[in-house]
């Protein structure tokens, strides 16, 4: 999955009282796209010393260590007027070979846009602040402290006999199918999340529900945790009809497209098709 990077390590350890150096690695977003470095036709992630004296409104903010060097991601619009940086694409990582790159990169992005959407506060309309001890934001009018917002979503592999469950999302391109995944809602259990969004979106009865993995997917701010159940394939389907426009079982010998391994439902299904899921 994305986030298995070995040989490299990637540590979120919170340690704010440490100030940007100029080797130190610095992310800035610009709507989807990342600041990166060009040298001829790699791009690495740019070191503080390679980006031009930040304007005052300009933050750096913590975001963890890789193999061992800081890095920050910069608040605030920046000047990058040098040829060698360029914005790039954010979904550049599906494609790269540096896998730990494209990790960080999503983590950054994760954390810049949890930034941006609660730059104010959202109780009283303040300014919010870097809180000091710990990565959270706070609120100097009415000290509201909101901690990085991370949404629970399900995704669940469910299994009649030798054949697994796909389904085609409406926003998918013809032919691709995945598992059925959904939010958790306010007030449900993970396990009440996998029954009702496998009721909801294709109408099935499930049983055996089991922990799988989970995988921080930073592109839509969740944390995915992933199931595995089982289901009777006699039971008719009945399609949502609006997330879900077609739902089947298939075996192991003949599955449609679907994603691949850097999901943990590309994982999953990767694994049903070599027998050990
Ligand atoms: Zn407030």
């Amino acid at each position: 999955m994305i986030q298995d990077i070995f040989p490299h390590h990637f540590s979120n350890e919170y340690q704010p009282q440490t100030a940007v150096q100029p080797e130190h690695l610095v992310l800035h977003y610009k709507d989807d796209t990342l600041l990166l470095k060009r040298t001829g036709d790699i791009f690495t992630v740019p070191q503080f010393r390679d980006l031009p004296p930040l304007p005052e409104h300009s933050e750096c903010r913590w975001i963890g260590q890789l193999n061992h060097t800081p890095c920050f991601l910069v608040l605030g619009d920046i000047s990058t007027d040098h040829p060698s940086l360029i914005y790039e694409d954010i979904r550049f990582f599906r494609t790269t070979q540096q896998k730990e790159i494209a990790w960080l990169c999503l983590v950054g992005l994760h954390l810049s846009n949890w930034y941006k959407q609660h730059a104010y506060c959202g109780q009283c309309g303040s300014p919010t602040r870097q809180k000091a001890d710990e990565r959270a934001l706070e609120c100097p009018n009415c000290h509201l402290v909101v901690y990085p917002k991370i949404a629970p979503a399900i995704i669940v592999a469910i299994r009649s006999t030798n054949k697994l469950l796909l389904a085609r999302n409406a926003n998918f391109p013809d032919g691709w199918f995945s598992l059925v995944a959904g939010y958790a809602d306010i007030g449900e259990s993970l396990e009440e999340t996998v029954r009702r969004e496998v009721k909801e979106e294709v109408g099935l009865d499930i049983c055996g529900i089991r922990y799988y993995k989970s995988q921080p997917w930073p592109l839509s701010g969740s944390l995915m945790v992933g199931f595995t159940a089982e289901g009777n394939e006699e039971q008719p389907l009945h399609l949502d009809g609006v997330e879900i426009t077609e739902a089947g079982w298939y075996d192991r010998n003949n599955l449609p497209n679907h994603p691949p391994a850097l999901s943990i439902a590309g994982e999953m299904i990767e694994k049903f098709k070599q027998g050990i899921l």
